[in-house]
């Protein structure tokens, strides 16, 4: 043999070899297998990429049965990673690190596995507060596959009974679709379904039925669409599932312009910084105004969703020429049930209608923009808004008020993250600079948002745009009992509490002046100890709430 022939041989057993590890590694990745977290047939409540309130669903919603206290049960073996206990969101969560790089995360959990249990308990009881995030050694809590780590529950955030399964990249928390895991456990047959199209014209490029404003249609009635100039479209869909009536997001949106592929969704994968993001992707307008929710298929130059795949054009199709433009969208769910909606787009050249005249300040994606008028001052940093957009600030004068008011109207537009924004204080009704909170109100809605005041400005950071003004809250929360005269029978104590302006910030509950767990839940006190009432042994109950002005109620009852 040759040298050039032996090279050439041992070339090939090296790329051979490379190829079969290469495989090795890939079908290790493949063949993670995860096993049911329940005993029972399973039923989703919801689906990964779920469309929400500024995020993607991050996991699975599985059904409990109408009811709560059912064993959850390891996905596989790993530790317990981290014990999270919250007001509103999971409630209470159990995170498990899995040796191939993923966590498994249960939320909404009732109550965790004995020893997890009493960790998280100790913590509460030692630093006398309710809400914990605690992150145990590897080494404390190991589990297997299979084993209870929680029961089921209802906790935070949650409209029913259900679990909420997610599955994270362990490094980056980036969010992962459990269900090719799953689905082996699920059945869906069922394709998704739309039941609107929307076509937009790019503001001052396009014209569509010889407006600027966008068209909507319902599947049902879609018929030719005139337009011109540049324009692009939206469909709103939801995919259904066997033997529930529930219904879910779409995994993946294709449309193509005459068999052209202008744009591709597929909801796989979401870094925690792009969960925000789905504000680009949706029709935050309609979806303000209407609750309606439409995928669109065009991708804003601020946004920067990786599931969203587009070409230079990022989903605009430009109609110039005076023919048919045939668009085809194929909806397709994660078990590849498939559903194609087909309309047509007429060519009918026009001069582009003129646009409102606007003459104030535009928030721009690509720079900081500093909006400043007296008595205020908004920061909008670089890549907060997802496109460039007109902001109409409008100032009302109180002569009486702590500050004018101040309307920060750039249409339904939404932010990325929070912007640090700064009011001017005209009066002092109360020295205590404590007593002052941001107030933002939007349409009959109003909440607080807290910053502090310092030299004569209060400055806080806000998420969303709307109407803004300095207010002072010296009123205390409401206790309120409930069922007291129920609490020595059953021990159950709770207390509605409330506080109409800055909200609540803190509490706590003493008997017989010793700190007793109490959760806050859904606005109401309970006691997660009922142990520490003893029957037939009066106790004094001692709670004390605060309110994010500093103001305190104390009250004392007895049984
Ligand atoms: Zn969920």
């Amino acid at each position: 043999m040759s040298e050039l022939k032996k090279f050439r041989v041992m070339y090939k057993i090296q790329v051979c070899l490379l190829g079969c590890l290469l495989s090795l590694a890939c079908s290790a990745k493949d063949t993670i297998v995860y096993s049911s977290p329940f005993d029972f047939p399973l039923l989703l409540s919801a689906n990964f990429g779920e469309l929400r309130t500024n995020h993607f669903h991050n996991g699975l919603d599985i059904k409990t049965k109408g009811s709560v206290g059912h064993p959850v049960r390891c996905i596989a073996d790993g530790y317990v990673a981290r014990v999270a206990v919250q007001h509103g969101g999971y409630g209470q969560a159990i995170y498990i690190a899995h040796p191939n790089g993923q966590t498994s995360v249960y939320g909404h959990v009732l109550r965790f596995a004995p020893k997890v249990e009493r960790f998280v308990r100790n913590y509460q009881y030692a630093n006398e507060t309710f809400v914990c995030n605690l992150y145990p050694k590897p080494a404390m809590f190991p589990v297997k596959k299979g084993d209870i780590i929680a029961w089921s529950g209802n906790e935070g955030a949650s409209a029913g009974p259900h679990l909420h399964l997610e599955l994270r990249k362990t490094a980056t928390d980036e969010y992962l679709n459990p269900m090719p895991y799953f689905k082996k456990y699920l059945s869906d047959t069922k394709a998704p379904v739309a039941t609107h199209l929307a076509v937009y014209p790019v503001l001052g490029q396009g014209v569509v039925e010889g407006s600027y404003r966008k068209k909507m249609i319902p599947v049902a009635s879609v018929s030719l669409i005139h337009a011109w100039g540049k324009i692009y479209a939206g469909i709103s869909a939801k995919d259904l599932m066997n033997n529930t009536h529930n219904v879910y997001g779409v995994h993946s949106v294709t449309l193509y312009v005459d068999d052209k592929k202008v744009f591709h969704s597929v909801t796989d994968a979401v870094l925690p910084d792009e969960n925000r993001m789905i504000n680009s992707f949706v029709d935050f307008d309609e979806r303000v105004r209407t609750r309606r929710w439409i995928m669109r298929s065009y991708k804003e130059p601020g946004n920067r969703l990786r599931l969203l795949k587009v070409g230079p054009e990022r989903g605009i199709v430009t109609v110039s020429e005076e023919r048919d433009y045939h668009f085809r969208y194929v909806l397709e769910d994660d078990f590849g049930n498939r559903r194609t909606y087909r309309f047509t787009v007429r060519g009918k050249k026009q001069s582009l209608p003129a646009l409102p005249p606007f003459e104030g300040e535009w928030l721009r994606v690509s720079r900081n923009t500093i909006v400043q008028r007296p008595g205020l001052e908004l920061m909008v940093p670089k890549g907060y808004v997802y496109t460039d957009v007109p902001l109409d600030v409008h100032v009302i004068p109180d002569s009486v008020g702590v500050s004018y008011k101040y309307v920060l109207d750039a249409g339904n537009t939404p932010l990325h993250s929070y912007c640090p924004l700064a009011i001017g204080v005209r009066n002092m009704p109360v020295s205590n600079p404590k007593k002052y909170y941001l107030k933002q109100q939007d349409g009959k809605w109003s909440g607080p948002v807290i910053g502090k005041l310092e030299k004569g400005w209060y400055r806080a950071k806000v998420r969303a745009l709307g109407t803004f003004s300095v207010a002072v809250d010296t009123v205390p929360p409401v206790i309120t009992p409930v069922e007291r005269t129920k609490w020595k029978a059953t021990r159950n104590i709770r207390m509605k509490v409330k506080d109409e302006a800055s909200g609540i910030a803190a509490y706590k509950v003493f008997v017989d002046g010793k700190f007793v767990l109490f959760g806050l839940k859904k606005g109401v006190l309970v006691i997660q100890d009922k142990e520490k009432i003893k029957r037939g042994v009066p106790h004094v109950v001692k709670v004390i709430v605060t309110d994010c002005c500093g103001n305190e109620t104390r009250k004392q009852f007895k049984i």
